[in-house]
């Protein structure tokens, strides 16, 4: 039996004729860029993320590099994140010019332990950016106390959590701004790249749509320099699309994790998930941790069942930030979660026989 990790088409059978009917209005109006979907997608982005205000982004780093920019976070300045996440997330510190600080995560939910960060904090600090991994939010009261009394922005990398919550907060509301990313393999991707940002504050979310554009107000004028961090309307019509289906796909995702974690109950060697008990993961990923990971996943490849290692190499070990001085052992449980962690297919269109097929080889794997 073949199972894919992710299975875009599948999904797309469901709603063909709805995208291509979106991007066929686009094409008639041939209003490329900042066309009436863009504004519609933010308006209804930021109400389901419970906040004041979006602005829609050319990507999720986009996101991240034009709120760290409006934020005014540059050379000098240092950014407290977590070593172990999507490469983008520590690129885009770097590529403001401001300096990466890593904070080790939590083994459990493998996201930044909030107990680490004030030992981090010095009088350079100007952000904190947690991100909220595979789909659950990071342990957020904490973080925000200290951003708080240290008086820092707080900056959620929620590329991979669009819709997850904590404490009945939604991810992206709790901090300064939250970046969202609609890459076609986040549990609301589009038809290519494209993100957004979500805030509370009405005027940040004006400054921010400058700064997407060049810092341009009113045309042409430019009091600060920016960049083009455009979502295509495009992107927009198919995501408005695919937003009405968004909470139902999540949902499917949460079953079929729990099916999995079911399974895995009575097999010592794989440790499922850990979800907090504040926590509502919007599973964009199903990792579990195991002994003899790459054993098991040339065993599963064999079986035609696809999985990933989200990720090998954590950012503190990577050759491009080698002059921050980071050497292996600096960030142990990081360095752990990228040896032994392995992403399953949990994607909404999975059938239940797909999910004991895979949950069965694993565990024959280790009997
Ligand atoms: C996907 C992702 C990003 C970047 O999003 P893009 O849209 O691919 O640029 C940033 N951070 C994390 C944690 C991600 O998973």
């Amino acid at each position: 039996m073949k199972v894919p990790l992710l299975d875009l088409k599948a999904q797309y059978e469901t709603i063909r004729e709805e995208v291509r009917a979106a991007v066929d209005t686009v094409l008639e109006s041939q209003q490329f860029i900042n066309g009436p979907a863009v504004r519609q997608l933010e308006g209804l982005v930021a109400a389901s993320c419970d906040c004041a205000a979006a602005v829609g982004t050319s990507s999720g780093t986009d996101a991240l590099i034009c709120s760290l920019m409006a934020l005014g976070i540059g050379p000098g300045d240092e950014v407290i994140t977590t070593p172990f996440t999507f490469f983008a997330t520590v690129g885009s510190i770097w590529r403001v010019g401001a300096r990466p600080v890593f904070v080790d995560i939590e083994p459990d939910t493998f996201n930044i332990d909030p107990e680490q960060i004030e030992a981090a904090v010095t009088a350079k600090t100007r952000a904190i950016l947690p991100v909220h991994l595979y789909g659950q939010t990071a342990e957020m009261d904490p973080i925000l106390e200290i951003a708080k009394s240290h008086n820092l922005h707080v900056i959620e990398d929620a590329a991979q959590s669009i819709g997850s919550s904590y404490k009945g907060r939604k991810a992206g509301s709790m901090g300064t701004v939250g970046c969202l990313s609609f890459f076609p393999s986040k549990n609301l991707g589009g038809i290519g790249d494209g993100g957004m940002i979500v805030t509370r504050d009405p005027e940040l979310a004006e400054r921010l749509a400058r700064f997407r554009n060049h810092g341009a107000q009113p045309k042409y004028y430019h009091q600060w320099v920016g960049g083009n961090f455009r979502l295509d309307t495009v992107q927009a019509a198919a995501l408005l699309v695919k937003l009405r289906h968004l909470d139902a796909w999540s949902q499917r995702r949460r079953e079929n994790a729990s099916q999995y974690t079911e399974r895995f109950s009575n097999c010592r060697s794989v440790t499922p998930p850990t979800i907090r008990k504040a926590n509502v993961s919007i599973f964009n990923q199903y990792v579990i941790r195991v002994p003899q990971r790459d054993a098991l996943r040339a065993h599963l490849a064999e079986q035609k069942i696809g999985s990933e290692v989200y990720y090998p190499l954590s950012l503190h070990e990577q050759e491009c930030f080698a002059s921050l001085g980071h050497r292996r052992g600096d960030f142990p449980q990081a360095e752990h979660a990228a040896a032994e962690t392995l992403a399953l297919p949990v994607y909404p269109e999975l059938a239940d026989e797909q999910i004991g097929f895979v949950s069965d080889t694993i565990q024959s794997f280790f009997a």
